[in-house]
């Protein structure tokens, strides 16, 4: 009578935490989603830069990125 009782509360904590341990394991194994790595060109040493670390530099309507503040300097002739 006893190992029924046991039975039934095993059946009842598997019913419960089972849907709850196959929600932790879908939220880990759902794949991050990473912001996409846009290369862009360094107009003043050619280099590829991601642009999210370029140095942003607007020229009028026009966006140029560059590798770093220097170049950005070179870029204006400065
Ligand atoms: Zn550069």
């Amino acid at each position: 009578m006893r190992l029924l009782l046991i039975l039934f509360w095993l059946a009842v904590v598997a019913a419960v935490l089972l849907p709850l341990l196959r929600r932790v394991r879908l939220s880990a194994a759902r794949p991050r989603r990473a912001l996409p790595d846009e290369l862009v060109k360094d107009p003043v040493c050619q280099t590829y830069v991601v642009k999210s670390r370029a140095v942003r530099r607007t020229e009028g309507d026009e966006v140029r990125y560059f590798c770093s503040v220097e170049c950005a300097r070179r870029a204006a002739g400065g």
